[in-house]
């Protein structure tokens, strides 16, 4: 209920604030600062028939097709290469640049994304896990969100050797809804191996079978569906392989994921993969430095942010599109409100709140 309030809130002030044209105003301040470079972050393309999830992370499919064309007509969409190339070259282009990327490639990024994109001539750049391309097996959330959809039970008990559940009652969706969410929330920066761990008790607690939860997720793109993408002249690049939080693993584990992932992909696409994006956004001096060495020639994060001069190539700032962020409290794309966050104006809003008092 929170985040729908935030949102139209949100969706509320943008409207007032289009008609002063102050959005377009700080956008083209923000250019003259050298922040020219829009990277948005998708991840799902949620096809229109689809039933509604307990677990959605992405756009509906209806709501991409509003919004590409909107951007398409806005912005230069270039590929990472020539984004990249304009960083490099420290010069500012005429038009604000915007790269399309997609985290964690779900099967939808080909059926719903790419027609789209390819209607419209553009290009973008696919994140994907290696772990997936053999099994196309769903993450970890989709599987807790199904499985909490499936269960019987009404309840979760709290369990004082696991300190991330403190229990939860599981009696309507809603309550459901929030359980998943808060689950996710507390064990998603955890070990990888504690993750596990997590999901096999949550499981069990809820007397839901892995292979049931997992029959009715969502699905990631198979090697040969990568392929694909890639002959279509899209770019690949890495999400790890098996998409850890990679600030809880030590140095070695973080290293094989970075290294591993790129070796794999290079094998199903036949070609160089170089460039990194970090999963949950997580990243540590050493894992950054880990990317680099690693032979990448890029790498993104979760923050936010407009990129452009002066940027380090391994710490690219994203804007991040989920079905909230582009669209009014009846879930139509809302230009207005997009072309707010956009510009900066919201970001810098929001970091000018939650700066602590400065003293006289
Ligand atoms: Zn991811």
């Amino acid at each position: 209920m929170w985040s729908g309030l935030r949102n139209t809130v949100r969706w509320g002030a943008a409207c007032l604030i289009a008609p002063t044209r102050l959005p377009r105003w700080y956008a083209g301040r923000r250019r003259l600062g050298g922040r020219w470079g829009l990277i948005l972050r998708y991840h799902r393309v949620i096809p229109a028939d689809e039933p509604l999830a307990l677990y959605r992370i992405g756009i509906g499919a209806d709501l991409f097709k509003t919004q590409v064309a909107w951007l398409a007509s806005r912005y230069r969409i270039v590929s990472l290469q020539e984004f990249l190339w304009w960083l490099e070259t420290e010069k500012t282009p005429t038009t604000d640049l915007a790269v399309l990327t997609f985290d964690d490639g779900y099967t939808d990024n080909l059926t719903e994304a790419v027609p789209v994109l390819q209607s419209h001539g553009l290009t973008a750049a696919f994140y994907i896990s290696a772990a997936g391309l053999d099994d196309a097996m769903p993450y970890w959330p989709e599987i807790l969100g199904k499985a909490l959809e499936l269960t019987e039970a009404q309840t979760i008990a709290p369990d004082p050797a696991h300190e991330w559940n403190t229990g939860w009652a599981i009696r309507t969706r809603q309550e459901r809804a929030r359980a998943c969410l808060q689950m996710i929330a507390r064990i998603r920066k955890l070990p990888a191996a504690r993750i596990a761990e997590a999901m096999e008790s949550t499981l069990e607690a809820l007397g839901v079978e892995r292979e049931r939860a997992l029959a009715a997720s969502p699905r990631v793109l198979a090697d040969h569906q990568v392929r694909t993408l890639a002959a279509a002249g899209f770019t690949i690049g890495s999400h790890t392989v098996s998409h850890p939080y990679l600030p809880a693993e030590d140095e070695d584990r973080q290293r094989s994921e970075i290294v591993e992932s790129r070796r794999r992909l290079e094998q199903v696409v036949g070609g160089p993969v170089l460039d990194f994006c970090y999963p949950g956004g997580g990243y540590t001096a050493v894992t950054r430095r880990l990317v680099s060495a690693a032979g990448y020639r890029s790498a993104t994060t979760t923050d936010a942010g407009v990129a452009g001069a002066g940027d380090d190539p391994f710490l690219l700032p994203r804007l991040g599109i989920g079905q909230a962020l582009a669209s009014n409290p009846i879930g139509r794309f809302s230009p207005v409100l997009l072309e707010t966050e956009i510009s900066g104006l919201f970001t810098a809003a929001r970091r000018r709140l939650q700066a602590p008092p400065v003293r006289a």
